[in-house]
């Protein structure tokens, strides 16, 4: 079958060929790692690569960029036209804690959290794809996992699902993860202008629509074309307009929805020009929709 030596294909690609120092990969990932010279008895530079409280780690976080993780080649899977891992480092650290060292079952936490924190902020995957003997869970006299060859999958993984009350989680290769964001991504964002009307009513907004309309942007105020601002997450902000509002029955679709900056926001709103800007946005979108 075809699919099948695609499958064989794409497996290729991230078959690891050479053994890489984590820390050297890490690093690559975009990860700081300058506290790894930091050994508990002093400074060793000399054995940065080597330090017992990073070098076995299972994820690497960099706050609001990137998390790092290691996976096993072995468990990667085929599904569709992608790669993907099925993980539950929660479940393994439970498992593994019944039976062996605290130590693991601490180290899959702080994996189950990164998973969360990349879930949650939408933050890039970066994988180190990782040969050899896996360690089993449930054997007590197993021997710890030994890797023999390593490698950073110059593609970028996303958490496509992740299951809260459960641990489950899918990490897809090549898959992004939302770069745009907009007001209502934020608690604070619920008091908008748009959000009741003038009885107290709440229009509900589609998700998806919101998502469409930032990637169609590109980052930038589709009015004015200066780009959104940076948010703490790594995400580009603009605020999403209904052009004809909700309240007056303006359809909840990519057609009626508009990216602006927070300044022509407010004007859409408020401007004693609003109708004139009105039609103008009109004619934006029907000019982005229409190819
Ligand atoms: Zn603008
Ligand atoms: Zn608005």
């Amino acid at each position: 079958m075809n699919g099948d030596s695609l499958g064989e294909d794409m497996l290729k690609d991230v078959e690891p060929k050479v053994h890489c120092r984590v820390m050297d990969l890490v690093r690559n990932a975009g990860v700081n790692i300058d506290d790894w010279v930091n050994f508990r008895k002093g400074p060793k530079p000399t054995h940065a690569a080597s330090n017992p409280k990073y070098c076995y780690e299972w994820a690497f976080v960099e706050e609001g960029k990137v998390v790092v993780f290691n996976l096993w080649y072995d468990s990667m899977r085929v599904n569709g036209d992608t790669l993907i891992q099925s993980i539950n480092p929660r479940k393994f650290g439970e498992d593994v804690g019944k039976v062996r060292s605290a130590t693991w079952a601490r180290r899959a936490t702080r994996m189950d959290l990164a998973m969360q924190l990349a879930f949650r902020k939408k933050l890039p995957i970066r994988v180190i794809v990782c040969q050899g003997d896996m360690r089993s869970a449930e054997d007590p006299d197993a021997e710890p996992s030994h890797v023999y060859k390593r490698l950073l999958d110059p593609e970028p993984w996303a958490i496509s699902a992740y299951d809260f009350s459960t641990g489950d989680c899918i990490i897809t290769r090549g898959a992004e993860p939302d770069r745009y964001s907009d007001q209502f991504d934020e608690p604070m964002g619920s008091a908008q202008p748009e959000q009741r009307d003038a009885n107290g009513k709440v229009y509900v907004r589609d998700a998806g629509v919101r998502a469409l309309v930032l990637k169609r942007a590109g980052g930038k105020c589709e009015f004015c074309g200066v780009p959104g601002f940076v948010k703490y997450d790594g995400r580009t902000y603009l605020e999403t307009h209904h052009i004809v509002p909700l309240s007056e029955s303006g359809a909840d679709k990519v057609g009626n929805v508009i990216a602006l900056c927070p300044n022509h926001h407010r004007e859409a709103h408020f401007s004693n020009k609003r109708a004139v800007l009105r039609a103008e946005l009109q004619q934006i979108v029907a000019r982005s929709s229409g190819g």
